[in-house]
Parts: C-alpha cells; structure tokens; sequence
C-alpha cells in the first residue's frame, strides 16, 4: 500500500451549515450534507489521506481549512491508480451529478472544482475501489 499512488477521492460529512474561512478563498457556506472531494497523490497516497484524516496540521490546501471544522468528517475515501491527468477526469463526472464549490482545490487546473456537493457516492462505486482507512 506504500507505493500506492494515483487519484483519491474524499466523501465528507459536513454535519451541519457552517461558514469556513477557507484561506485565500475567502468565507464559504458549507450547508449540511455530503461532499466529494477530487484529489492527487503522485507519491505515497496512503501517507497522504493519513494526512487527511488527521485534524491537527499546518493548513496547507483549500481542503485542510474545511476538514479542520469540527462538523466536517471524512465518511468514505475512494482511490484509482492513475497519473495526475486523470484527476481532472474524474472530478467532470462528479461534477455533472452535482453541485461545485467554485474555485475550491483546482488553483492549477482548468476546472470550476475540485469539491462537490453530492447526493450519494453510490455512482462512483463503479469506477473506484474504496481505500481500506479506518473514517
Ligand atoms: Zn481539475
């Protein structure tokens, strides 16, 4: 697992509205209910969500300021081997099924985002395989 490297994503539980002073970003509205969130990890992607599932941290991405809010928990975490040109790729059809953060986690790429609010995760049972953390 060690070498494991590739796209992840994140499903967060934001347990209820809250406003978060996302660095750079600005204040965002989070309201209550479930988030994906599309990132890349082309070195160690185990040592990475262990990052991410740690609250105490320095905030370095848009993702940390979200996670380190109290409501804020990350639920399931999904990963595909693959090189970091697919990470665009993978976040577009999370993104037609639902509703983007603008601007969040996608400071160097093209896309609108890189977070979404979703309905469920079911769909991207598909495509993904579930990374064995424990949430
Ligand atoms: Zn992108």
């Amino acid at each position: 697992m060690n070498t494991l490297k590739g796209i992840y994503v994140l499903i967060i539980q934001v347990g209820k509205d809250v406003n978060v002073d996302v660095g750079a970003l600005g204040k965002i509205a989070f309201i209550k209910g479930l988030y994906a969130y599309v990132g890349s990890a082309q070195t160690n992607m185990e040592q990475r969500i262990k990052r991410h599932l740690r609250k105490e941290k320095r905030k370095f991405w848009h993702i940390d300021y979200l996670l380190d809010n109290d409501s804020a928990k990350i639920v399931k975490v999904f990963f595909k081997k693959a090189s970091k040109t697919e990470e665009c790729r993978i976040a577009k059809p999370i993104d037609e099924r639902s509703k983007p953060i603008c601007g969040f986690g996608c400071s160097d790429c093209n896309c609108k985002s890189h977070l979404f609010q979703i309905e469920n995760y079911r769909f991207m049972q598909e495509t993904m395989q579930v990374f064995p953390v424990e949430t």
